[in-house]
């Protein structure tokens, strides 16, 4: 199926630019990396109009997409460099995925709800993504691939799962929602040593739950 980025999509996409910018996102790379990915095409039929408004929508499954207001500002946190080895656990749509390597990250995505991880497997596939995709609880992490230099969490806990601390690289960087069902903080944690870790906190954000165990 081709899908089409139109004029109008484009301009829309700058205003949404604009628009981040104004909420502070000031990272050059990652506002010109969400100026590259067509929002429209993770979305679903009835939402498509909506797809350049900064607002989480439903992707099915219970589950949404994140709003491009947080997918900056995660992304912005973790400062992704050209070649970083990026762990995302919830692959969802595959949004942030695509962002993640617009910057030229190689990113390792898992999702655990099987219908999300076939919708956007083929989504990214068809617009030219190529990330390493892998079905399974999230919450382990995925050890043979570690360790990684950045590991971004998109569903919330309230607490970071140990297996993606461990999983992660020395002077690597970790960002994550922690929290209760109602309200996060987002937390962004640096691995100085094999043991020790800086946290801090960056604000409250809203998520959907990073759930442990069971896959559907
Ligand atoms: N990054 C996504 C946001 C999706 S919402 C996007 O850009 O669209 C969070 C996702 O995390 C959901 O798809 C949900 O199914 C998934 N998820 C929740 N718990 C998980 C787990 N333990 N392992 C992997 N994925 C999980």
């Amino acid at each position: 199926m081709y899908i089409e980025d139109s004029f109008r999509h484009k301009g829309l996409r700058r205003k949404l630019i604009e628009e981040l910018l104004g909420k502070g996102i000031n990272n050059a790379d990652v506002l010109d990396a969400i100026n590259k990915v067509p929002r429209h095409a993770f979305m679903d039929s009835g939402f498509i109009n909506f797809a350049y408004r900064d607002q989480a929508f439903p992707i099915g499954a219970g589950q949404t997409i994140s709003q491009p207001y947080t997918v900056a500002f995660q992304t912005q946190l973790l400062e992704i460099k050209k070649l970083d080895k990026v762990l995302e656990v919830g692959t969802g749509s595959g949004y942030q995925c695509a962002v993640l390597l617009e910057l030229g990250a190689m990113v390792y995505t898992i999702e655990r709800q099987r219908e999300l991880f076939m919708k956007s497997q083929s989504l990214l596939l068809r617009l030219g993504y190529k990330p390493h995709f892998f079905f399974g609880d999230g919450y382990e992490g995925i050890p043979a691939y570690s360790p990684f230099d950045k590991i971004l969490i998109t569903a919330a806990a309230p607490e970071i799962p140990p297996r993606l601390l461990e999983q992660l690289k020395v002077g690597g960087k970790l960002v994550m929602p922690v929290g209760d069902s109602s309200v996060q903080r987002m937390t962004l944690v640096e691995k100085l040593s094999i043991n020790g870790f800086h946290y801090s906190e960056h604000g409250a954000f809203n998520f959907v739950p990073l759930l442990k165990g069971k896959i559907f």
